[in-house]
C-alpha cells in the first residue's frame, strides 16, 4: 500500500509579498502583540523511536517515505536563516527533529550556530545517542538538552515509545549529558491516561535530589495520526495533586515570560518539577515560538495546518533583506491561539505532524 507522506499538502504561497523595505522601529510583534523569541529548528524527520503520541508505527512504518537528503536544509542554509532570526529578536534556538542526533555531523551545525551572540542553544532528544555524542555537542557550543522519558519500567516504556531500547539507555543518556555539562537536564514525560500515568509518582521520586527538572506534558492532539482522545488526557492539576500528596509542592515563578512549563518545587528542597498543560491550561497568550521544518518551511503554531516555504526563497537566490522582510511578514500576520480554541472538530482536523516540525 502506498503510504502518503503526512506533510504540508497545501503549502501557502512562497511567502507574503513584501512591498516596503523592513525599517520598522521596536520589537517585531505578531497580531496578538507577542514578540518572536524562540526558534525551533527541525533538522531531520527521521527517528529511531515510534512514540505513539508523535510517530505511531502504523503510519510511520518501514515504507514511510522520509525526506530525501537534498530536501533538507543544509547546515549553511540553517545558519544563514538563524542569523536572520536572531537579528529579529530570537534569543533561544532549540534543535529538534524527529530525533536530531540522527542528523549526520550535527556537532558541526551546533558549532556554526554557537557563533550567534546572545543565543541560548538547546536540543530535545530521546537520549539514547547522548553517551556517544554529548561531549562533542558540548564542545561545539550546545548549552543544554531536554530528554524525553515516558516511563521507568521497560514494558510501559515500550508501550509508549514502540522502540526496541531499554529505559537504561535513556538514563545513561541523561547521565552523559550531566557529565558533559549540558545540564540542568530537563526530562519530559508525556502522560497518557490509561497507558503510563500509573508511573507518575515513581518518575517524581526517581528524579528528586537529582538536579534534573522533570516536566509532565499533557497528551496533545498534535498532527493527524496519534488517535488523540480527550479522555486520555490527565490534567496537569491532577498530576500536581498526586505528587503533592507524596512530596509536598509549592508553585514558583516562571524563569521568563512565555516559559512553557508551570514550575513547582518540593518544599523539602529536593528540586523542582514542571507541568505543560496545552489542553487544560492554554498558554497561547505568551507564545513566542516559531518553527522551521526540516525542509525549510515556517510554522507559526505547533498545531498549524500549513507553513510558509522559506527554502524556495533561499534556493531562488533571495538576498538577506528579502528573507528578513519575509520572516517579519510571516510573524506580523501571526494570530495563532490553537489551544484556546481547541474543540473536538479542530482536534480531528488535518494538522502538520510534530515529527516533521519538532515539538
Ligand atoms: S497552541 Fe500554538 S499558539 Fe498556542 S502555545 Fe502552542 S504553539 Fe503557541
Amino acid at each position: 500500500m502506498r503510504v502518503i507522506p503526512i506533510r504540508d499538502a497545501a503549502t501557502s504561497p512562497l511567502l507574503p509579498e513584501v512591498t516596503a523595505p523592513l525599517a520598522v522601529d521596536g520589537p517585531l510583534l505578531d497580531r496578538r502583540g507577542r514578540s518572536l523569541r524562540d526558534l525551533r529548528i527541525s533538522v531531520t524527520d527521521r527517528c529511531n523511536f515510534r512514540c505513539i503520541y508523535c510517530m505511531p508505527r502504523e503510519v510511520f512504518g518501514h515504507d514511510y517515505p522520509f525526506l530525501p537528503r537534498e530536501a533538507l536544509l543544509s547546515f549553511e542554509e540553517i545558519t544563514r536563516v538563524a542569523r536572520l532570526f536572531v537579528a529579529q529578536g530570537v534569543r533561544k534556538i532549540r534543535i529538534t527533529g524527529g530525533e536530531p542526533l540522527l542528523r549526520k555531523d550535527l556537532p558541526r551545525l551546533i558549532e556554526m550556530l554557537a557563533g550567534l551572540d546572545g543565543v541560548e542553544l538547546t536540543l530535545t532528544t530521546n537520549g539514547v545517542l547522548l553517551p556517544r555524542l554529548a561531549p562533542g555537542l558540548k564542545a561545539a557550543g550546545l548549552h543544554r538538552v531536554t530528554v524525553s522519558l515516558d516511563a521507568l519500567d521497560d514494558p510501559t516504556f515500550r508501550r509508549m515509545n514502540d522502540a526496541d531500547f531499554p529505559v537504561a539507555r535513556v538514563l545513561d543518556g541523561i547521565a552523559a549529558a550531566r557529565d558533559a555539562g549540558l545540564g540542568p537536564v530537563k526530562v519530559n514525560m508525556v502522560v497518557k491516561r490509561g497507558t503510563n500515568d500509573q508511573g507518575i509518582e515513581a518518575m517524581a521520586n526517581h528524579f528528586r535530589h537529582s538536579g534534573h527538572i522533570l516536566r509532565f506534558i499533557e497528551f496533545m492532539d498534535v498532527g493527524s495520526s496519534n488517535g488523540w482522545k480527550m479522555d486520555e488526557v490527565l490534567p496537569s492539576r491532577e498530576v500536581v495533586a498526586r505528587i503533592d500528596r507524596l512530596f509536598p509542592l509549592e508553585p514558583i515563578d516562571p524563569n521568563y515570560e512565555g516559559e512553557v512549563a508551570e514550575r513547582w518545587r518540593y518544599r523539602d528542597g529536593a528540586g523542582e518539577i514542571g507541568v505543560i498543560s496545552s489542553v487544560t491550561h492554554a498558554f497561547c497568550s505568551t507564545c513566542t515560538r516559531l518553527r522551521l521544518s526540516t525542509e525549510g518551511k515556517l510554522y507559526t503554531c505547533l498545531f498549524a495546518q500549513n507553513g510558509h516555504d522559506l527554502r524556495a526563497l533561499l534556493r531562488a537566490g533571495a538576498d538577506d533583506e528579502r528573507l528578513h522582510a519575509a520572516i517579519a511578514a510571516v510573524w506580523r500576520q501571526r494570530e495563532d491561539r490553537y489551544s484556546e480554541i481547541r474543540t473536538a472538530a479542530t482536534a480531528a482536523a488535518r494538522k502538520i505532524e510534530m515529527s516533521y516540525i519538532g515539538g
